[in-house]
């Protein structure tokens, strides 16, 4: 049976010390790390993950504000405030809630906030120094899941690792931070065939589909350590991940449950960024 990676547990202690930074910055400056949340339109989820945001700033001594435009905002007026934003003082992290309604241009509106201030590291710039091994701002759950497995003294040099997704902001830059920790990387998506064949090869598996269940018992090697990053609501509104939990841990040695897995270390990680921003914007 797989040792379960207690997301929340890994969060306490990461919020911790973050909780001790800011302390130590508003003592030795005057600044107090501030992120700015922009919300266009009115999706519940984002709501929900904006109030979470905000209420994890403020438990860790962070100043937040919540900047909530109607979804008919047009993407110039989206530009100005983003504009403000970046040249606000008080502000070192700037998080642009996706999704954005169709009429904006969300790849122009990213591109907009300040690779400065871009502590969701979703900018060009940011991944492109991801990619280069010298990251300024690692996107929050790639980042939280590298954080988890270090916790859990989980080695990485020389597995196998493969992930199952290759978005912006979760498969391709785990890809990347698994890769410059040594690992032989491969990157499975929907035309990779066949899937399972991939799957069984890894020692690290990461799910970032967004199917529910997806990942069976029978797609995972024996002793595999298992990352499910997938939220998705079944019919009664129950929160689950793309891996098949209840057969997965069976065979894993490690596995992250959903929730309580790898969703707690995306805000944590968020915090910390916009905390290694406001201490730059100190020196
Ligand atoms: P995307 O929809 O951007 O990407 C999904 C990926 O899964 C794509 O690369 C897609 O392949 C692949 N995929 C879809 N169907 C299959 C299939 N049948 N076989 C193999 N691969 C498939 O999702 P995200 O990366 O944004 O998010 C993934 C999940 O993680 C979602 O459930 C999301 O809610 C969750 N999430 C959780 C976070 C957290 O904090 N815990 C943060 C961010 C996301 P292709 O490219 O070929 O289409």
């Amino acid at each position: 049976m797989a040792e379960i990676i207690d997301g929340k547990k890994v969060s306490e202690h990461i919020r911790a010390e973050i909780a001790q930074g800011v302390e130590k910055l508003k003592g030795e400056t005057d600044i107090t790390p501030g992120l700015a949340a922009v919300l266009v339109g009115e999706d519940p989820a984002s709501e929900i993950y904006v109030r979470n945001k905000r209420k994890a700033c403020a438990n860790a001594g962070m100043y937040s504000e919540e900047h909530k435009l109607p979804a008919k905002t047009t993407e110039q007026e989206l530009l100005n405030l983003v504009d403000r934003l970046n040249n606000d003082p008080n502000i070192h992290g700037i998080l642009v809630q996706l999704p954005l309604p169709d009429h904006i241009d969300e790849t122009k509106v990213l591109r907009a906030v300040s690779p400065l201030k871009d502590v969701d590291g979703f900018h060009p710039y940011n991944v492109g120094l991801l990619v280069e091994g010298n990251p300024r701002f690692i996107s929050c759950t790639p980042h939280g899941i590298i954080k988890m497995l270090e916790f859990y003294n989980i080695d990485i040099t020389g597995k196998e690792a493969v992930i199952v997704g290759r978005s912006n902001i979760v498969g391709k830059p785990v890809s990347m931070l698994l890769l410059h920790r040594h690992a032989t990387v491969t990157i499975g998506h929907s035309r990779t065939k066949p899937l399972d064949e991939v799957t069984k090869r890894a020692d690290i598996l990461v799910a970032a589909i967004g199917r529910a269940n997806f990942i069976t018992g029978d797609m995972v090697k024996e002793g595999a350590v298992v990352i499910d990053v997938g939220i998705n609501r079944n019919e009664e509104g129950k929160l689950t991940g793309d891996v098949d939990f209840e057969a997965v841990s069976k065979k894993a040695s490690y596995i992250t449950p959903v929730p309580g897995g790898v969703g707690p270390m995306t805000i944590s990680m968020l915090l910390w960024n916009t905390l290694e921003s406001a201490k730059a914007s100190s020196k």
